[in-house]
């Protein structure tokens, strides 16, 4: 394990280009610098994405960037958990070697209304949390694009939990000719299947005990229509009015997708992703699971 004196945060671009500038490739065949970017505030999924960064790559840097422009105006972007110190401890211990920590200034100088913005496509993103979260995709691809410019990474990873995310991104890198690949990483649960969320610290304890019941629909979804016993819809209803009878869950949506397209699908195809979103009081999570 490295000592948390060993790693180098970066507040600017200018002192980040000027570290990246001075590595030296190993001739390892590895690629040279990988990126896991975050919004901090971390947990046992980042550093799952951290290690395996390490595993992988000569130099592995976290960006820790709470982006303001893919929240909407009545998201949690001001009350969304910080924890800078901790967070860089924990890039530290998972062997991270450069920790990037802009502030909104310096990431955003021109300020949010006037940045040049990426825009995925409608196909992509007209569903699912697309329309519950109108521009959020859009802030996420215009920050990942400009972490992408900053950083220069070979590769860069990001979680299978937040799946749509990661199709935007992997289309994204596609269309642009984006010369990064990109690594999906699965997604780390709690023991009784929750999915670790940088949000799971505002659930209170009634919220807490019912939220592994979105991974239970999931699962009950894959497993009643592994055997072609229960069609897809009918599973899919059942799950839906299941999960609305639990007091204080809102459902927002439970749906299954072509896991590579994300095309909605009526009929059970490999691979799928079933995904769902719901809010808990104020909280809102999502999980999904993929099924090959
Ligand atoms: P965030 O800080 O929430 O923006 O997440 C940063 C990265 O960590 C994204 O690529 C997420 O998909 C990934 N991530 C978040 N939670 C998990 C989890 N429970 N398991 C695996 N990856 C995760």
């Amino acid at each position: 394990m490295k000592s948390s004196v060993h790693i180098q945060v970066f507040t600017t671009i200018a002192q980040y280009r000027q570290w990246r500038s001075s590595l030296k490739d190993d001739g390892s065949g590895k690629p040279l610098v990988g990126l896991v970017p975050t919004m901090g505030a971390l947990h046992r999924g980042h550093v799952t994405l951290i290690e395996q960064a390490r595993s992988q790559c000569q130099y592995v840097v976290v960006s820790v960037f709470v982006n303001p422009l893919q929240f909407g105006p009545n998201e949690d972007f001001d009350r969304y958990p910080r924890a800078f110190q901790k967070d860089s401890e924990i890039c530290s211990q998972a062997g991270a070697d450069a920790v990037f920590h802009p502030g909104v200034p310096e990431f955003y100088p021109g300020g949010l209304a006037e940045t040049t913005k990426v825009i995925p496509p409608p196909r992509l993103i007209g569903h699912l949390c697309g329309p519950l979260r109108p521009g959020h995709f859009e802030g996420v691809c215009t920050v990942v694009m400009k972490l992408f410019n900053a950083i220069q990474p070979v590769r860069a990873y990001f979680g299978e939990k937040d799946y749509q995310q990661l199709v935007v991104i992997r289309q994204m890198v596609s269309d642009l000719n984006v010369p990064i690949d990109i690594v999906g990483v699965a997604t780390v649960r709690e023991p009784d299947g929750l999915a670790l969320s940088s949000r799971n610290v505002y659930l209170q304890a009634d919220q807490r005990d019912v939220a592994p019941q979105l991974q239970a629909a999931l699962c009950s979804i894959r497993d009643r229509t592994a055997s072609g016993a229960t069609s897809l819809q009918d599973a899919l209803v059942e799950a839906r009015n299941d999960l609305s009878r639990i007091p204080n869950l809102q459902l927002q949506y439970l749906e299954a997708c072509d896991a590579q397209t994300l095309e909605p699908v009526t009929e059970v195809v490999r691979p799928m992703v079933i995904l769902v979103a719901a809010k808990l009081g104020s909280v809102r999570l999502i999980d999904n699971i993929i099924v090959r």
